[in-house]
């Protein structure tokens, strides 16, 4: 298995060639070359499998560069019952109306970046030990997914973690999260400035070529292909989970804002796995529900992006939208270079022409949410089935609940706990979320974290001092 770039300007690449990448070299992201295939039998052959042997099944066939061995010791040791609190990893269970909820949350930061995140952990580790290199990784985080990577990256050899965070601008839930951690590796930076500043920041330091090949800078963001490989293995879990034979169909909700998770299971669909819709659930920051609405993509400045009770999903523009794009323009990536330009040029596109194959060959549906929604919802499920959902899943069982079909589950992925958002969960029941067992003293840990200006010369400094260079 080789990867391409929806640009349509790189050589074909193994799998750990791209892994520590972040764009491909001509702007593009990378992408199989091809989709590989999973027939009813073989799909029916994996029924029964326990969660880190299916990610075996379903990782070697985007991952050929690591024999297979090797590959299945990485997945049973990122997925883990004493880390994931369950055997099932991924538990599902049943909801009102026909839906049930994909628990993604159960890994140590009680959200779905978690799961990919996982695995990504141990395969840089192993990437990097074969290669006896080093890699500093630099991020700059709102909460969640700075978390979710140092949470993976604790204690691996030959990483060093470097994450900013907007001084005083989180909960106290996501500071005590990421700052409570007390691993050699893992450096805690809060930028007095906003998240904004801090990823400005970012830019500016993996921007200057020099320092960022010196100090090996390296990143995890959304668009990491194996971040998505990973997630697509929780689509087949849910499917042989909630069928029983052969051919059924399952729907799909997606909480939504880079694209990234519901891209997921646009891949599993277009592997085999029967899957009748992919239904994305946008909050208030509607960019890719206009867009299946319309066919219109409308990215929005930062002054239109909206801070909402659905906080993982405030995003303005989708960063891995381009590799549905790509396929959606029948994987031409001159047609999808040529639609960039455009977009930096115009500010929009339109694709309203293919709008009909949203629908029919992609089985994309979407609907956006608003606050009172979340609140509403998170009342209804809690009022009906006794379950406390988050206000991201809110979104979700809000926007599934229309495009529910008899005779065909309808699985809401749970893409967070509600302790990390009790504000919402006590505005609408009255009360917070109970902290998960084992967390119970998270608030009260001791915190390592060290406070800099917004100065990118006093963040590359900190680096430079404590960057691993060798092996
Ligand atoms: C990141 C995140 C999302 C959005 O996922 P994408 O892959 O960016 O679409 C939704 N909910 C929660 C809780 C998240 O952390």
């Amino acid at each position: 298995m080789k990867y391409v770039s929806t640009r349509g300007r790189m050589a074909p690449q193994p799998f750990c060639d791209i892994l520590l990448e972040g764009l491909a070299p001509d702007g593009g992201l990378a992408v199989p070359e091809q989709i590989p295939q999973v027939s009813a039998q073989t799909l029916e052959s994996w029924r029964g499998l326990p969660y880190p042997e299916l990610a075996h099944r379903v990782l070697s066939l985007f991952i050929t560069d690591i024999p297979g061995e090797d590959l299945r010791a990485l997945t049973h040791a990122a997925y883990r019952t004493d880390v994931f609190g369950s055997e099932d990893i991924v538990p599902l269970r049943p909801l009102h109306d026909g839906m049930s909820l994909l628990g993604l949350s159960e890994g140590p930061t009680l959200a779905f970046k978690d799961i990919a995140m996982q695995f990504l952990g141990q395969v840089f580790e192993y990437v990097l030990t074969r290669r006896g290199t080093t890699l500093n990784i630099l991020g700059a985080t709102s909460g969640d997914t700075g978390s979710a990577a140092e949470y993976a990256l604790r204690g691996k050899r030959g990483v060093q973690v470097f994450m900013l965070s907007p001084h005083g601008r989180m909960s106290a839930f996501q500071r005590a999260q990421m700052y409570s951690l007390q691993d050699a590796n893992i450096h805690n930076i809060a930028v007095r400035g906003v998240f904004d500043d801090c990823q400005d920041i970012v830019k500016a330091l993996a921007g200057d070529l020099d320092f960022k090949s010196r100090y090996r800078l390296g990143a995890v963001n959304s668009i990491n292909w194996a971040r998505i490989a990973a997630q697509v293995v929780y689509y087949f879990h849910g499917w042989l989970r909630a069928t029983t034979a052969p051919g059924q169909q399952v729907s799909f909700a997606v909480p939504s804002g880079n694209f990234g998770n519901i891209l997921s299971g646009h891949i599993a669909r277009q592997m085999g796995l029967p899957v009748r819709r992919l239904v994305l659930a946008t909050n208030e920051n509607n960019v890719l529900e206009e867009f299946f609405r319309t066919g219109i993509y409308r990215p929005r400045p930062a002054a239109q992006t909206y801070a909402t009770s659905s906080p993982s999903m405030d995003i303005s523009r989708a960063s891995n939208f381009e590799r549905f794009v790509y396929d959606l323009l029948s994987r031409d990536g001159q047609q999808v270079d040529a639609l960039w330009k455009s977009l930096a040029g115009q500010g929009q596109f339109d694709l309203s022409a293919h709008l009909p194959h949203f629908a029919q060959r992609y089985g994309f549906a979407a609907g956006a949410s608003s606050h009172a929604d979340r609140v509403a919802t998170i009342r209804a499920v809690w009022d009906q089935c006794g379950m406390l959902i988050d206000p991201h899943t809110a979104d979700g069982v809000k926007v599934a609940r229309g495009f529910v079909e008899p005779g065909v589950p309808m699985l809401v992925l749970e893409t967070a706990l509600p302790a990390k958002f009790s504000d919402t969960i006590e505005e609408a029941l009255g009360r917070p979320a109970p902290l998960p067992p084992g967390l119970e003293d998270l608030l009260t840990r001791e915190q390592k974290v060290d406070v800099l200006d917004n100065d990118a010369a006093q963040v590359r400094a900190y680096i430079a001092e404590r960057a691993q260079l060798g092996a």
